[in-house]
Formats: C-alpha cells, structure tokens, sequence
C-alpha cells in the first residue's frame, strides 16, 4: 500500500494521500486539490498515468469519474455487441446498456470492498482505504475506450458506414486492410487499458498481490457481463 500513504516530513507519521493535511501533527503536507480538470487529467493519464491516478486520489470532489466510466462503459458494451452480434444476430439495446452499467458499478464497488477487507487485515485498525478514491481512478483508468469512443469510432464509421453495424456484407470482406488495421487498434485500447487498471491497483494493493492479474480479471468480467446483458 506505499503508493497510497506519504509520509509527514515533519513527524514522519504516514497519512493517506487523500488528507492534505497530517493527522498526527496538523501541518500541510500538500497543496489542496479541490477539483478534477478533465482534459488536464486525461493528458497527464497519457502522459504519466501513476501522478495523474493519485492526483485523482487527492482531489476532493471527483468530477466526470462517472462520465469517464459510462463513456467507456458504452464503448466496450457496444464493440463486443458488434462482433458477438455477428454470430448470435443480437442487436444493440439502450435499455440492456443501462443493466449492464449499474451491474458494473457494483461490481466495481464490491471489488473496492474486498480490496478494503483486504488492506484492514495487513493494516489493522487504519481504515484507509476509501471507496470512493478506488471508484474514481478505476474510472479514469478506462480513458483508453473513452478515446477509442471518440477518435477509433469516429473513424470506423467513415470508413465502413453502416456496414460496421450490419455486418453486411463483413467489413472484412469489403475493406480488408483497415479491418485489420481498425482491429488491431482495437486490441492496442484493450492492452492499453489493462495497463492503465493495473495501475490503479497497484496503488491500493501490497506488493504480494499481483496488480496485472486483477486488472486481466476484472476488466475480462466486464467484457465477460456484456455477453450476459446483450
Ligand atoms: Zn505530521
């Protein structure tokens, strides 16, 4: 956990990297971060994800973390009911969305409660660890769909048009080289988003737990959940 606690220059006492001021001797230990400025932080996600994760941490009010998470959210809900749609002539639902959203949202709460169950048994009685800080940064650890929602979507569809929906005749009959070439950008958001979770996690957890594996399993849970809720 040595990523989410700092240590107070002045006692030497650890705090959690949420409180800006010690607990123990009541000096300030940093600037107060009161608000999240989006784009800011989604290049600084680009640019060096571990200062922008705990910068989301310290700030006081986590503006657009459900935003970030709906957005990608929908992004994944809808590329796996694309290729999965092709094989099982399932179409696209806003309503089974909306279930497969708020089935998400507890998952990824319970995920933070077993993670706290976890830390309150290494740490005692310092209750640290809060929901909410695990909610936000695992949000924003979904940036790369975001951005593939923006831009990679954008794309697909000027170039495939409706064909990338209908599947009719497949895109990779009709346009092979930016199938592929769409497809394995499809795959660099998924790497790249199993990177940026397991960052976060690497954050919350004590070096015995592999971070890798939990963001390999949970965000494979998700994709898993859009089969179920299509
Ligand atoms: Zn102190």
């Amino acid at each position: 956990m040595a990523e989410y606690l700092s240590i107070c220059s002045r006692c030497g006492c650890e705090n959690p990297i949420f409180q800006s001021v010690c607990k123990k001797c009541g000096s300030i230990t940093r600037d107060r971060v009161p608000n999240i400025d989006f784009w800011k932080i989604v290049g600084r996600i680009i640019e060096s994800p571990k200062d922008a994760f705990i910068e989301i941490i310290q700030a006081e009010q986590k503006n657009y973390a459900s935003f970030v998470l709906t957005a990608s959210l929908f992004k994944i809900f809808l590329l796996v009911s694309l290729i999965v749609g092709v094989f099982g002539g399932n179409s696209f639902s806003l309503l089974s969305f909306g279930y497969f959203l708020l089935i998400c949202v507890l998952v990824i709460i319970i995920t933070g409660y077993i993670i706290k169950k976890v830390l309150v048994r290494e740490k005692k009685k310092e209750k640290v660890f809060r929901i909410k800080d695990f909610y936000a940064v695992f949000s924003y650890s979904l940036v790369p769909q975001l951005m593939g929602l923006i831009i990679l979507f954008a794309l697909e569809f000027i170039v495939f048009g409706e064909q990338m929906f209908t599947f009719n005749p497949s895109p990779f009959l009709i346009k092979k080289n930016f199938a592929y070439l769409f497809l394995a950008l499809e795959l660099g958001i998924i790497v790249w988003n199993i990177f940026m979770t397991k960052m976060v996690f690497s954050i919350f957890f004590i070096k015995k737990l592999p971070p890798y594996i939990f963001s390999i399993i949970i965000l494979s849970f998700i994709y898993f959940l859009v089969i179920i809720f299509m």
